[in-house]
């Protein structure tokens, strides 16, 4: 299927909707575990899998922001502009990842600046 904003607006529904799913099933294993808290032996595992959990779902909860973001840009037309050149974005980059903020150059610059500053 060749690249729309039509094309762009579904995927990024979709991928909306699998993100809030994802978010969802993520809280209902949090509420499971709240019944299993006095198997004392189990806590290291449980207090692992708490911390897997929350760090994923900050991950999915990032990702759900960007697909938001990306939804607005698509009503006020600057979609697939770079954020921070406003050079229009590849489409294939596009097509690959139609969330994405910066087009490929500001993408490796910001990483190559968050590596140096990342602890
Ligand atoms: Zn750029």
């Amino acid at each position: 299927m060749s690249f729309s904003y039509e094309w762009a607006r579904q995927e990024l529904l979709e991928e909306r909707a699998k993100l809030m799913a994802q978010l969802e099933s993520l809280d209902s294993v949090e509420y499971e575990n709240i019944g299993y808290r006095n198997h004392i032996a189990d806590d290291a595992t449980e207090a692992f899998e708490q911390t897997v959990g929350v760090a994923l779902k900050r991950k999915v909860e990032a990702t759900l922001e960007e697909v938001e973001q990306a939804l607005v840009r698509l009503d006020n037309g600057t979609y697939g502009l770079c954020e921070a050149c406003g050079a229009r974005i590849d489409r294939a980059r596009l097509e690959a990842l139609p969330y994405v903020r910066y087009c490929l150059e500001c993408q490796s610059r910001k990483e190559k600046a968050g590596a140096r500053t990342t602890p």
